[in-house]
């Protein structure tokens, strides 16, 4: 059973309750195991020996699998190796990070950029550097896990506000006393936060505002500059902005953006930026092609937002209810985690791969299908999609 079972548990193991805390998982239906990808074709992956059509990958520009961003990252390999040896301030940085930072300058109009090795990583960044003893922190209850960890741990007052309700945020917010986080696009759920409304209420009480667009970059506004882009805003209005690299890039890390003053303050007291090593350069030359090949590739934002259109209509048409979201990520709630799962493995067994998202990821009694549609899928693949979709509703 190596590595899922717990057939045999070294005794030294036995206060943490690993056992009954893994079967208590098991009998809720919610024991996860990662899935080994075999291999890859465009939207088409193999496990276990049997081929997919991957509706759960964020690579929704298809840009993982482009030749150019290929060639790039070979090139970075010849020229600096495989790693970049050392953490950042000490000989970890390189020419090609500094390009790629002054690239996401240049393409965001921003004054600093800093690299990271995962957004999870820069996320904790974020928080720690902003907490003192002062700080009270104001979170959208559907922050991402990597979010509530930072701030649960941070020991900083943590006040979150009911998901996209800035009214209620702008009634229980006090001035100066901390930051505002929220979502470009929440993971989960594909809609969008009211950013414009709450960077209003940040800035009026003198908070700062942290925005993490994860799922926005590369895919929303002009060039792919993302959510904010999007709602016509500027990236210089909001006050640090985090992106990551491994979803509509399609490469690994993540950034994070904003004054020349704080991107110091990190560089000097991050310690998740200090003690690690750098993200290896070659990715870092890669994920510079990739930001110039995204500005310049609206095609593939025409056909994203085609793909998502097509997948809504095509859900209406079957009575399934849509979800309100306009971008990739389109749920499918279904409430109760097994039934979730029973979705799941239907959907399998019809060769259209679609997770099942449970509980802790999203709120209790709101498992889901996190259906993700991206650009390289063909309108033939999201018609099978449709069609797994309604034969599994026959036998659900
Ligand atoms: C994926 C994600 C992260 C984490 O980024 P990684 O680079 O995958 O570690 C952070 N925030 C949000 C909203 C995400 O969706």
């Amino acid at each position: 059973m190596f590595p899922y079972g717990v057939d045999s548990m070294n005794p030294k193991f036995e206060f943490l309750k690993i056992n009954s805390q893994l079967e208590e998982r098991r009998n809720q239906g919610l024991f996860r195991k990662c899935p080994c990808i075999e291999s890859r074709r465009g939207s088409i992956i193999s496990v276990d020996g049997k081929e997919y059509i991957n509706f759960s990958s964020n690579d929704y520009l298809g840009l993982s699998m482009e030749p150019e961003i290929l060639h790039a990252w070979k090139q970075g390999l010849e020229i600096w190796g495989a790693g970049s040896g050392a953490s950042p301030l000490v000989t970890g940085l390189s020419k090609a990070h500094r390009d790629l930072q002054d690239e996401i300058c240049e393409w965001l109009g921003v004054e600093a950029v800093i690299l990271f090795n995962s957004g999870f990583a820069a996320n904790q960044a974020i928080v720690k550097a902003l907490n003192n003893e002062h700080t009270v922190i104001y979170a959208d209850k559907l922050s991402h896990a990597s979010l509530q960890e930072a701030s649960v741990l941070s020991g900083a007052k943590y006040v979150r506000f009911p998901h996209n309700e800035y009214q209620t945020l702008s009634s229980k917010i006090k001035d100066q006393t901390g930051i505002v986080i929220t979502e470009g696009v929440f993971s989960m759920d594909g809609d969008e936060a009211p950013i414009e409304k709450i960077r209003n209420i940040s800035d009026k009480s003198g908070n700062i505002f942290v925005l993490d667009d994860a799922h926005g970059f590369g895919v929303h506004g002009d060039e792919g500059r993302g959510t904010i882009s999007k709602h016509g805003l500027k990236h210089s209005s909001i006050d640090v902005i985090m992106g990551t690299f491994g979803k509509a890039i399609g490469t690994t890390g993540a950034f994070v953006a904003g004054s020349s003053e704080f991107i110091s303050y990190m560089i000097n007291f991050s310690r998740e930026y200090i003690y690690s090593t750098h993200m290896a350069p070659a990715a870092a030359y890669a994920t510079h092609q990739a930001i110039r090949l995204v500005r310049t590739r609206n095609d593939l934002r025409e056909n994203l937002s085609s793909n998502v259109s097509y997948f809504k209509n095509c859900i209406s048409q079957i009575s399934l209810t849509p979800s309100n979201s306009t971008t990739s990520i389109q749920p499918i709630i279904i409430g109760n985690s097994e039934k979730a799962l029973q979705w799941s493995d239907c959907l399998k067994s019809l060769n259209c791969y679609v997770s099942a998202i449970r509980h802790p990821t999203v709120p209790k009694n709101t498992a889901r299908l996190r259906v993700t549609i991206t650009a390289s899928h063909r309108r033939e693949e999201i018609d099978r999609l449709v069609e797994g979709l309604s034969e599994c509703r026959k036998i659900l």
